[in-house]
């Protein structure tokens, strides 16, 4: 298999509370997906607490410990935004999923060409985290964690991360912009949560940001990718490429409102495939962001495995 999948029980532990999309149960419908496919998995270690300051300031990585309830006899849970909630155990699933994401690039970046492609089915998400804030049921920048270890690496001069999630990921694009060496694009809904991402704040070949109007589809996603975002993208020309792989632009999500299926999941992956066979010798490392609608992100995360397996 050209793709390990990085996992780690603790996910299942970030409680969330009833009633919420973002749910253990997301990560359990894609554990069923990868035991019914016998796919094998990697056990994701706990970020170390450095890589984590590369992101965020070491004053919120602190204040967000302290807010993690200590007792987990209670099932408290606590809110740490509007909409993102943590209960005793979400550090752990928190340190596993950055951790997720860095030992899936050491490992990709290692890898020969038959496995150099990493998907880690992770939560919480990570890509609305700022340097100083959780928000939108995110707590560490997973992605931008690991495109900063990835850079820690003697090889890598660029890293690419490319956010395909239905909103735009707003912690991502403001770690980038303080980041020279680091390329953000986004194709998102607009107006939708969290209101940002309008292409007059863009960085030529850095920062590029594609709003879609509701019920777009097929045709204007990819339009966007093959008229915007690719162009930029290989002028950029990656030494790694990422993925911040959310699933909620798909048309049966109960949160975003586009109209991808599956099969725009598929070409999306194969053509990021080959920008990354021509620029960095194929190694791309994906991570899950959002995805609500348990079928839809199960068969999307099905196509999008096996286009990364090609
Ligand atoms: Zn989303």
């Amino acid at each position: 298999m050209k793709t390990r999948i990085y996992t780690h029980p603790s996910g299942l532990q970030h409680d969330t509370g009833p009633g919420h999309p973002e749910s253990s149960a997301r990560l359990q419908t894609l554990l069923d997906l990868f035991a019914e496919q016998d796919w094998p998995l990697t056990e994701a270690p706990e970020t170390e607490l450095a890589w984590l300051y590369r992101v965020h300031q070491k004053d919120y990585v602190m204040a967000l410990e302290l807010a993690i309830p200590e007792n987990d006899q209670e099932n408290e849970l606590r809110y740490v935004d509007a909409d993102t909630v943590v209960c005793s155990g979400s550090w752990e699933a928190a340190l596993t999923a950055a951790g997720a994401v860095c030992q899936a690039v050491d490992d990709v970046l290692s890898a020969d060409d038959q496995h150099n492609r990493a998907f880690c089915a992770i939560r919480p998400p990570g890509h609305h985290a700022g340097p100083m804030n959780a928000e939108g049921f995110c707590l560490f920048n997973n992605i931008m964690i690991g495109a900063r270890h990835a850079l820690s690496h003697d090889k890598i001069d660029r890293v690419a991360v490319i956010d395909f999630d239905v909103h735009h990921g707003n912690g991502s694009d403001e770690i980038t912009r303080a980041h020279d060496n680091i390329f953000y694009a986004s194709t998102h809904q607009f107006p939708l949560y969290p209101g940002t991402g309008l292409p007059e704040d863009n960085v030529e070949n850095r920062v590029v940001n594609v709003p879609l109007f509701a019920k777009s589809g097929a045709a204007e996603f990819r339009a966007a990718y093959t008229d915007i975002v690719f162009p930029q993208l290989e002028s950029f020309a990656p030494d790694l490429l990422m993925i911040s792989a959310g699933f909620d632009a798909h048309q049966d999500d109960p949160v975003g409102g586009l109209n991808l299926i599956e099969d725009d999941y598929r070409w999306i992956t194969e053509e990021l495939a080959k920008i990354a066979d021509k620029h960095c010798g194929g190694k791309i490392v994906s991570a899950l962001e959002g995805g609500y609608d348990l079928n839809a992100l199960k068969s999307s995360v099905f196509a999008h495995i096996e286009a990364l397996n090609k």
